[in-house]
Parts: C-alpha cells; structure tokens; sequence
C-alpha cells in the first residue's frame, strides 16, 4: 500500500538520546511511552529503548498499558493514572505496577492486593496528582517498588524545583520504597541532586529540547515527509489557498504536498513553516489545508510529482514557529502518517 505521507523515525537517534540523558542523570532511566510513545508508537519506542539497556517504561492508563503489549526482557511498566474504581480487574490481572496517587487509589489497592507491589506519587506542588504531606501515613503497609514526584517547573528556572526537590529528598528519608524518582526530561538537567535512583525522560527522547543544558547533545527523531502531488506556477497577483491570504508577488512555483491540519500539521504553520528537500528550504505560503499545503518551490527547480519534502519539524524550531509546545508537535501527529523506522 503507497501512503503519500509518512514519520520517518530514526532509531539510531532516539537510543542516542536515551543513553544521553542516563548518562547525564548518572542513574537508571526509564521512558515515559504513554501517548503512544508521544506519538511515534509505544510499541516500537518501547522495543528500541528496550535493546538499548531501559528498564523502566510508564504508561498513563492500563488501556495504553494494554495495547503495548509484551514487554522487553526484565522491563517492567508503570501505569501513571494508578487504579480508579472501574480498573482494579484489569490491573489485577496485569504484570504493570500501578503509580498510587490518592488516598481512595491507596485504599483500593491495599484491599485488592495486599503485599503485591506497587508505585506511588507524591505531591510536592505541582497539585495535579500525588499524596499531600499530611497522607504519607497512609502509605504503612504498602509495598512501594518507586516513590515518585513530579516537577512544575522543570524547564524554566524556577524557584519551585529546590522547594520540590527538598520536599522530596524530605519525603524518601522517611517513607520506605525500593527506589525514589523525580525527574522527567528537563529535571535531569538540573542536576545530580534531581536525579535519585531513577529518572523518567519523556520528551527528550524524541528529540525535544527541554532546557539549553540539552542543546546539542539531543538529536531529532521523527521527520515528517509529504508526497508532491502537484508542482504549478502560481502568476503574479493570483492567490493560493483557502482565504486567498497570500498573493504572489512575481510568478512563483508552488509544490503542492500531501500534509495538512488533520495530520497535525496544524493552521498555526501558516507564514512560518517550511519544506525542505535536498537543501533548499521551501517556505510554506497561503493557509494549512485539512491535507494539503503548497510551499513556495522556487529554490527546488527539480522537484516534481511523487517526490518528497521534509517537512521542517526539529522540535524546539517547530515550537518557535507554531506557537505548539514540543509535546503537542509530537502528539498531535495523526495515525495518517505511515510510521517508517530506520
Ligand atoms: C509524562 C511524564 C514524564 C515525562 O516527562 P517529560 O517532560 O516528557 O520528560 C515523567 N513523569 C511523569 C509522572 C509524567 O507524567
């Protein structure tokens, strides 16, 4: 089957980037792959980070959890979401720990399954999951593989990672567990005090630049690439697009490629995205359309019908341009896109 859009995603780069931030963070480190492996494939993330040396994968729900399937040798699955009222079968029934994040989850789980271990999320400000202080008592009687927290502010500089860092160091010297782990992508970068026994990069590994500390040692991993449906000349003073918002000044050559807003690639791309194919960069002109937009062609004489462009997509450029954070360049990219590992 052709498909006339695809990710091309490159393994070698998102090992790489993996054994980065184990090596920055100088302790075992996991991968959050909830999100479908932020949009790339949980499944085939998961393989890869697996023959890489990870251990330690995190899902958000066990619906995710489910659909990952077996896990690589010796690796073991957290379920971030922990264990609501309608999962304890599910959970019951699976080899992944869920992550305990209130009082009824920790009442759930003692009941359901007593002694069989499990993680837990403590809050130390972010105030969206996790134990407050004043609960850890419930926490008696639990078998905790990983007590977790989870930073706010982590890819800013900001006086909340001390205070959650002290609040967590704080928390681990009196509640027991096999291991303790705070840092996601951007809290490696802080530093050695962060890291603890385990760290839980998401973002980072799929070629997202959390902090400046991880600029040039983070490489991209997924490459969006769009078919050449069409090459026209556009005359001076016509129009393209849906809203005739861009008129062209000198006859111009347009590729129109198969990439639009129900793929991800979304309208915010309009008067700052690009295309690039063998050097040239393309500028994207006139509106996204639902699955097509023409770039501006001129630099690329050659290009034609059935070729591909690389539609600019390094992560914190992307960012810049679209106004998206990293996370939703990656999330947002539609199942329309035929995911090709190299
Ligand atoms: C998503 C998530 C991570 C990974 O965060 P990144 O910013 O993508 O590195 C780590 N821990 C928890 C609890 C998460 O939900």
């Amino acid at each position: 089957m052709h498909h006339a859009l695809r990710l091309r995603l490159d393994s070698a780069a998102l090992q790489n980037n993996w054994r980065w931030l184990q090596r920055v963070a100088g302790v075992a480190a996991g991968a959050a792959v909830k999100a479908d492996g932020y949009g790339l494939g949980a499944r085939e993330v998961t393989r890869r980070l697996g023959a890489a040396g990870c251990r330690d994968f995190f899902v958000s729900t066990w619906a995710e959890a489910a659909a990952l399937g077996p896990m690589p040798e010796a690796a073991t699955l957290s379920v971030l979401h922990g264990v609501g009222p309608d999962d304890l079968k599910t959970a019951l029934a699976s080899n992944a720990r869920p992550v305990l994040n209130t009082a009824a989850q920790v009442a759930r789980w003692k009941a359901a399954a007593p002694g069989r271990a499990c993680d837990v999320m403590v809050d130390t400000g972010m105030n969206r999951l996790g134990l407050r202080g004043e609960e850890l008592h419930l926490l008696d009687g639990l078998t905790i593989d990983t007590l977790m927290s989870h930073l706010a502010c982590a890819d800013e500089d900001h006086a909340m990672n001390a205070v959650q860092q002290g609040r967590f160091a704080a928390v681990a010297a009196t509640v027991s567990a096999k291991r303790y782990s705070l840092a996601n992508s951007a809290g490696i970068c802080l530093g050695a005090d962060y890291a603890f026994d385990l760290v839980r990069p998401g973002l980072a590994l799929y070629g997202g630049v959390p902090r400046g500390e991880a600029e040039g040692h983070i490489a991209q991993v997924a490459f969006p690439e769009a078919e050449v449906i069409q090459r026209r000349t556009v005359k001076a003073s016509e129009t393209i697009g849906y809203g005739a918002t861009w008129t062209a000044t000198a006859d111009t050559e347009a590729a129109i490629v198969n990439i639009g807003y129900a793929d991800g690639y979304l309208r915010c791309f309009a008067g700052s995205g690009s295309g690039s194919v063998a050097g040239a960069v393309l500028p994207l002109i006139g509106r996204v359309s639902m699955d097509l937009v023409a770039l501006d062609a001129n630099a690329a004489p050659q290009l034609a019908e059935g070729e591909w462009v690389t539609m600019d997509y390094a992560l914190p450029a992307a960012s810049d341009a679209s106004g998206l954070s990293q996370y939703e360049l990656l999330t947002g990219l539609s199942p329309r896109f035929e995911r090709r590992w190299t």
